[in-house]
């Protein structure tokens, strides 16, 4: 492959020694395409599903890979692009793994995407990043494709997805002790809805694993420092709870004319409190905060864990 047009922003030597598993490889096939691109060549694919042809108008899947199981179908778009690429593919449900096999399959990850629409896997995931201690990234769209929210985790950071997320955790628990799922469902979210969230959480990932090279992506996980929140509102009808949080967060005034859509807020943790986070304290021995997400899903309808997944 050919970087000469990208290794000024791209730390390519880097980028192509590092380990990316994926869990999920549905919606998020494009992505993984386009990280191959960017130049990551060591994938573990993880998504127990076999495409169908309602795949097709919202994936990067064809109909000719309608049968083959997602992780088979996205090898071979990566092989497409880079045949020196590495690729091992787990047809598997990733919650099903103990400690010890996460250890052992796992291991060596450099950065794990999360990009699926169950809570329990990316709830799963968060404690698979702090058993590890490795970077990760969970992409969320919501409901009808209106938003979405991009959340990262690394080592130095004291939020963890739970932590930024906690209120969402009590309502998935209280949805379970009802017999009640709160996965929302794929109508209404398309292709571009993914993509643009997509966009902003594959930048968000050359951060994570070329973190500390001084380039444009080098810089910008530092740049954001604790906001590991990112929201995006896609449509121009995005509320949470009734609230344009967008424009609440950026101060928009009711009047300013070019605000339209498209907009993406990056928060901290504003309580910054010492919430008890469970994850936190089984897998580090302490627990931080009190929730980000949390806090926005105690207002909110949407937000309460009606994210839609990539996949
Ligand atoms: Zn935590």
């Amino acid at each position: 492959m050919q970087f000469d047009r990208i290794e000024n922003v791209i730390d390519i030597p880097t980028i192509q020694t590092k380990v990316v598993t994926i869990v999920g490889a549905g919606g998020s096939a494009p992505l993984i395409e386009n990280l191959t691109r960017s130049g990551v060549q060591h994938w573990k694919l993880v998504d127990p599903d076999i495409i169908s042809g309602v795949n097709i108008p919202r994936q990067g899947h064809a109909p000719d890979d309608i049968g083959l199981t997602k992780v088979d179908a996205v090898a071979q778009k990566i092989r497409a692009i880079n045949p020196a690429a590495t690729v091992e593919c787990y047809p598997i449900d990733f919650t099903t793994l103990s400690d010890e096999e996460i250890h052992e399959v796992f291991g060596e990850t450099d950065l794990f995407i999360f990009a699926t629409d169950s809570f329990a896997c990316q709830a799963r995931g968060n404690i698979v990043a702090l058993l590890l201690n490795t970077p990760a990234i969970w992409i969320g769209l919501y409901a009808g494709g209106l938003g979405g929210e991009v959340v990262f985790w690394h080592p130095d950071l004291d939020c963890c997805y739970r932590c930024l997320c906690s209120s969402r955790y009590e309502a998935q628990q209280k949805a379970n002790e009802q017999g009640e799922s709160l996965d929302p469902p794929s109508q209404g979210a398309t292709i571009f809805d993914i993509q643009l969230l997509d966009s902003i959480a594959g930048q968000i990932c050359l951060g994570l694993l070329t973190r500390g090279t001084d380039n444009r992506f080098g810089k910008l996980i530092d740049q954001l420092g604790t906001r590991q929140f990112l929201q995006v509102g896609i449509s121009p009808e995005f509320r949470v709870n009734g609230n344009d949080v967008i424009r609440k967060h950026l101060g928009i005034d009711e009047n300013c004319q070019p605000y339209f859509a498209w907009n993406t807020i990056a928060l901290s943790d504003p309580a910054k409190g010492n919430d008890y986070c469970s994850d936190c304290d089984k897998v580090r021995g302490h627990s931080f905060t009190q929730g980000i997400a949390g806090s926005m899903c105690l207002r909110s309808g949407v937000n309460k864990s009606k994210t839609e997944s990539t996949t």
